[in-house]
């Protein structure tokens, strides 16, 4: 489902970019794309290794366990979801203003940054490095909440999504 969507907006953003550019590239797409999509293909595989059931199997498993602050509350079910999708949201952003706060770990994700051109595909241009360190990031926060498996899946959609698409509009 995540990749559909995925394929979905990647297909979307590249059509919206070609019709209606506002920069002109550097690099024509062939000499960027098959790097981009390579390390998306490896960034993909990888996690599939680490973690072959993702963020929302570990959600699974938090909930087996009967993990997080969730069980403290009583909450209907609806608030905990929105409350789960915020707080990964805000996780993620303060992981993406330490990476680039931390010598080290700027290394890593200044790959994005680097991409000579911005386009859609710069939305999935990750070092495998930080692929691995922010999925532990959400899964520290799904253990820590109890963060459902439906509220994880919609947030890794809507992250992805809003991500390949605003740097698609940024060079749309
Ligand atoms: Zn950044």
């Amino acid at each position: 489902m995540r990749l559909a969507i995925f394929l979905g907006v990647l297909v979307v953003m590249a059509a919206w970019e070609t019709i209606a550019a506002r920069r002109t590239r550097v690099l024509p797409r062939a000499r960027r794309w098959p790097g981009n999509f390579g390390i998306a293909v490896l960034d993909a595989l990888l996690t599939r290794l680490v973690a072959p059931a993702g963020a929302v199997g570990f959600a699974h498993l938090a909930e087996a366990r009967g993990w997080g602050l969730r069980h403290f509350t009583d909450w209907p079910v609806w608030l905990e979801g929105i409350a789960a999708v915020v707080v990964l949201d805000f996780a993620i952003y303060a992981q993406h203003r330490v990476f680039h706060a931390v010598p080290f770990l700027w290394r890593l994700h200044r790959m994005h940054h680097a991409d000579v051109d911005v386009d859609v595909t710069t939305g999935a241009r990750f070092h495998p490095a930080e692929i691995l360190l922010s999925l532990g990031v959400k899964f520290l926060v799904i253990a820590a909440l109890g963060a459902s498996p439906g509220s994880v899946l919609v947030f890794e959609v809507l992250l992805n999504a809003t991500a390949m698409f605003m740097v698609g509009m940024d060079s749309r």
